[in-house]
């Protein structure tokens, strides 16, 4: 019988099967341990009506237990390199299509009306590239696609502050850009052994539960981000300050009085800010903006 693929031996059979070299840019840390590999399925709730979108499969570690469990599972790989030795690793499957592509520059709606069934639940479930860890979620969330959860490893780092709860020192714009959109929770930490090469950094599995609906209601969501980046800008300075310096000295005065109305003392500073806080003083800005 032909062992899995995430173990160390098979996966170094593979590797020189084919001659790969790692590239560093592109994030390749391969995973060579079946026992995380499971619990990153049993996390995302993987059964055999769900479909399942990875990126950056590699040389299919995980891909090939998202296959065992789903119904159906297109995974993106931007290198080239990767497409035959993926067509020779999982050619037992007959659930899986590789797409050649960045996953930045995809259509990735186009993608899942085109491969899943209507009404199907979706899954974004992965080992990503740290390098593009931010904007690739920030694009899943952003394009409000139909999927139910995103179950990622990504730098332990990142996914603290992505489920950071205000006035904790790694709550930021992030927390509150995921937050808005989805539910966040680090499930799992993983050591950096179960890498192949090992990542400079520690990991964690961010699970991410798509929202409905915002947990706020916002008037204008580009201009509330905006007033979350600004209020972030200098961590160090108050909330007053950072608007201040970015809407302009001669918006002073309606800055005040909007800090007032929404009921947060501008002395404070943007990371005691609660998620409705922000959503209060952005509607009041705008408003007062507008009026
Ligand atoms: N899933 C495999 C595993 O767990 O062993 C590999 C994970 S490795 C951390 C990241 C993978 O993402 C690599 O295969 C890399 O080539 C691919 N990748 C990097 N940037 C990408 C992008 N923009 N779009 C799609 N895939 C990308």
């Amino acid at each position: 019988m032909i062992k899995d693929i995430a173990t160390p031996i098979r996966t170094r059979a593979i590797l020189e099967k084919y001659k790969f070299s790692f590239k560093k840019s592109l994030g390749q840390n391969f995973l060579i341990d079946l026992n995380i590999l499971s619990r990153i399925v049993d996390a995302a709730g993987i059964d055999d009506s769900i479909g399942a979108i990875e990126i950056g499969p590699g040389i299919g570690a995980l891909t090939e237990q998202l296959a065992k469990r789903a119904d159906k599972v297109v995974a993106f790989e931007i290198d080239q390199r990767l497409l035959p030795v993926l067509a020779d690793t999982l050619s037992p499957y007959d659930n899986v299509k590789v797409i050649h592509s960045d996953v930045l520059k995809a259509d990735v709606k186009q993608v899942i009306n085109e491969e899943f069934k209507d009404e199907q639940e979706i899954m974004v479930v992965a080992n990503l590239p740290y390098y593009v860890t931010t904007p690739i979620l920030m694009k899943l969330l952003e394009e409000k696609l139909p999927i139910k959860r995103i179950v990622v490893m990504i730098q332990k780092e990142v996914a603290e502050r992505i489920a950071a709860r205000p006035g904790s020192k790694e709550y930021g714009s992030l927390s509150i850009a995921a937050q808005y959109y989805a539910h966040a929770e680090t499930v799992f930490t993983v050591p950096k052994t179960v890498f192949v090469p090992q990542p400079n950094v520690d990991s964690a599995v961010l699970r991410l539960t798509i929202r409905d609906v915002p947990p706020v209601e916002v008037d204008d969501e580009m201009f509330f981000f905006q007033v979350i980046r600004a209020s972030f800008a200098q961590r160090r300075k108050t909330i007053f300050n950072n608007l201040t310096h970015h809407f302009g000295k001669d918006r002073k005065e309606t800055i005040e009085l909007a800090l007032q109305t929404a009921d947060v003392d501008p002395k404070r500073r943007g990371e005691t800010l609660s998620i409705e806080e922000f959503a209060r003083l952005s509607n009041e800005i705008t408003r007062s903006f507008k009026g």
